[in-house]
């Protein structure tokens, strides 16, 4: 994985692309809890599920699959009242849920993302994993490989999400100016 308070960056950064009347800050913060709610799967590891079964760390909810009914979910119970477009909110709320696996599979440890979960058990990454891969559990972030960790997350994920939010602000902007 990512660390928890990586994930986040790249919902944050996809908001730039809400219409306004979608954008609202309940619906960046349900879409920052979905991109870290794939990692509750090591909760398994306490009762004996393997890292590489179905249900082992990302497995099943880091996949395609619980990334559509997790958005489905949320945008039902939450966001079913609320103004904008449901498709929007509900692409956008995949999209940040998505986001988890996609960023796990190009870490540089672990076995891969079970991205076709519960219909293909195989685990996968990308053939470039840049990203050095974050210690499971909170007394490894206080170590130097914690560090290196968070260098490696600023470079490969908050410094192209700040440059993609910078960015669609500038277009924003330009387009209320024109
Ligand atoms: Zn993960």
């Amino acid at each position: 994985m990512c660390t928890v308070i990586t994930h986040p960056a790249v919902p944050i950064a996809l908001s730039v692309l809400l219409p306004q009347n979608t954008a609202s800050s309940a619906l960046l913060i349900a879409a920052s809890v979905c991109s870290v709610i794939p990692d509750l799967d090591v909760i398994g590891f306490e009762f004996g599920i393997k890292y590489s079964d179905m249900l082992g760390h990302r497995g099943f909810t880091h996949s395609i699959f619980f990334a559509a009914a997790l958005a489905a979910l949320v945008s039902l119970t939450f966001f079913h009242n609320s103004h904008g477009s449901p498709i929007v909110i509900f692409l956008f709320l995949f999209l940040s849920t998505l986001s988890h696996p996609v960023l796990d599979a190009l870490t540089n440890g672990g076995l891969g993302v079970g991205f076709f979960a519960p219909f293909n058990h195989k685990r996968y990454f990308f053939p470039y994993r840049p990203i050095k891969v974050s210690p499971i559990g909170v007394a490894g972030f206080f170590s130097r490989r914690g560090l290196e960790v968070m260098v490696s997350e600023l470079k490969w994920v908050w410094l192209p999400s700040s440059i993609f939010f910078g960015t669609g602000q500038l277009f924003k902007r330009m387009r209320d100016l024109s």
